[in-house]
């Protein structure tokens, strides 16, 4: 048999499987209910048909005002559409209010969102302006008192979210797992004629936790749809576990994240890989990358992790896309790296002022190949394309425009001349030169 006869049956016996494969490779629905989390005249839909929400949290002291504000604007403008500020103390509780205004002044409507445990009834009641100038409120039923007090308490931050007409995310955190129901369930467990394992446990656990706080919550007043549900654990098959039974048992719209995720690649590839299992599933909207940062690294990098793990899964899109090879041995020298950085870094930093001026250009996409063996090909299928010369090859860089060889760039300039390219391209299409 030839290669030729091979292809034959193999294409007739992949037809229908594929067809299964690919419709199968897209994301299922989410179903949940929808929350409107509102500042102004800014509504922040999360849950139902809204698109994935990236979240993230400032790592400032909140009772530095203007450091707070500065930071929110930063995460802002990289892409975080709410963002939640820590609310430990009356003095962060005082300054809520003034950060408010500082963002109002300097044109960021982001809702903001206030992170409560222990004392969070008590500067919810006694701060009314910081409660007012939350959009939504994050409660960890794990800390809001023991004993009889937890309902209190718990209750008077449900009344407050009431009062004032906040979201709510109920955020439970294995770390601060409901101490109290934990040893419950493991006294039930260990009745059972057949026990779980502990794990098991743990999981139901962090479930019962959020649901039954949740009805708690609705029985206070709280509308459901009001309601955002969380149970963040740290390693990637607990969370994948929690959250899909958590998705059987309730119909609120879910925040997803790996809570303490680690740092660098580390904690960057562990987020990935979780949350894009249950993204895929149709589990999860709204999702927020707890990265710890390395030294030196700015806040905005958890956010730049959240827009690419929904861009690459195709529910988003944020940026123009640079598709670039790896590099081997045809790859002649560090340019073809250079232009790759240099042309992804350009594209990110005219983002802020492209979104508005040339709708439609984050679904760009751009090729930078390292040499012709794949060059050419990948240039076809991007918008605009570059590939390079590898070893051997004349020093010559064909780009290729809307799957066309339009031009060949030679010498020392090539980068500069293809990002003036680049520019062109995108003012010609997204343009008004295009209308
Ligand atoms: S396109 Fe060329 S340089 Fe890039 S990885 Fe493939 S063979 Fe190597």
């Amino acid at each position: 048999m030839t290669m030729s006869d091979n292809k034959t049956v193999s294409t007739l016996d992949l037809s229908s499987t594929l067809e299964q494969a690919i419709a199968a490779a897209l994301p299922a629905p989410r179903r949940t209910r929808q929350a409107q989390v509102r500042w102004g005249d800014r509504v922040v839909t999360i849950g139902g048909d809204a698109p994935v929400r990236v979240q993230s949290m400032t790592n400032t002291d909140t009772v530095d005002v203007i450091g707070t504000a500065i930071q929110v604007k930063e995460l802002a403008i990289a892409g975080s559409e709410l963002v939640r500020i820590t609310v430990n103390t009356p003095e962060a509780a005082a300054a809520v209010p003034h950060i408010r205004e500082q963002l109002d002044r300097m044109g960021i409507d982001t809702p903001l969102i206030g992170d409560f445990h222990y004392n969070g009834h008590r500067l919810l009641t006694d701060f009314p302006a910081m409660a007012q100038a939350l959009s939504k409120y994050r409660i960890n039923p794990g800390n809001v008192g023991k004993g009889d007090k937890r309902d209190r308490q718990f209750g008077q931050m449900i009344e407050a979210a009431c009062r004032y007409d906040k979201v709510v995310r109920i955020g439970v955190n294995w770390g601060s797992l409901d101490a109290e129901l934990l040893a419950q369930m493991m006294d039930e467990n260990a009745a059972r004629a057949e026990p779980w394992d502990a794990q098991q446990v743990m999981y139901r656990a962090l479930i019962q936790s959020a649901l039954s706080s949740a009805d708690y919550a609705r029985e206070l007043g709280l509308n459901p749809d009001n309601i955002i549900i969380s149970c963040k654990v740290s390693g990637v098959r607990d969370l994948i576990a929690v959250y899909r039974a958590l998705s059987q048992r309730c119909d609120y719209a879910l925040h997803l994240g790996l809570t303490e995720a680690g740092m660098g690649t580390k904690g960057t590839v562990a987020s990935a890989a979780a949350l894009a299992v249950l993204l895929q599933e149709g589990i999860g909207d709204t999702i927020r990358v707890s990265l710890t940062p390395q030294p030196g690294e700015a806040r905005t990098q958890e956010v730049v992790v959240g827009l690419e793990i929904l861009q690459s899964l195709g529910l988003r899109a944020f940026n123009p896309s640079v598709t670039a090879c790896p590099g081997c041995g045809r790859t002649t020298s560090t340019t073809f790296q250079e232009l790759t950085q240099q042309i992804d870094t350009f594209l990110r930093a005219q983002m802020p002022v492209w979104r508005a001026k040339y709708p439609g250009v984050e679904a760009m996409k751009v090729a930078v190949m390292g040499c012709i063996v794949n060059g050419p090909g990948e240039s076809k299928h991007a918008d605009i394309g570059i590939s390079l010369p590898g070893t051997g090859e004349a020093p010559a860089a064909p780009v290729y425009i809307d799957g066309e060889k339009a031009l060949t760039l030679r010498g020392e300039n090539i980068a500069q001349e293809f990002q003036v390219l680049v520019e062109n391209y995108i003012e010609k299409r997204f343009g008004g030169a295009a209308a």
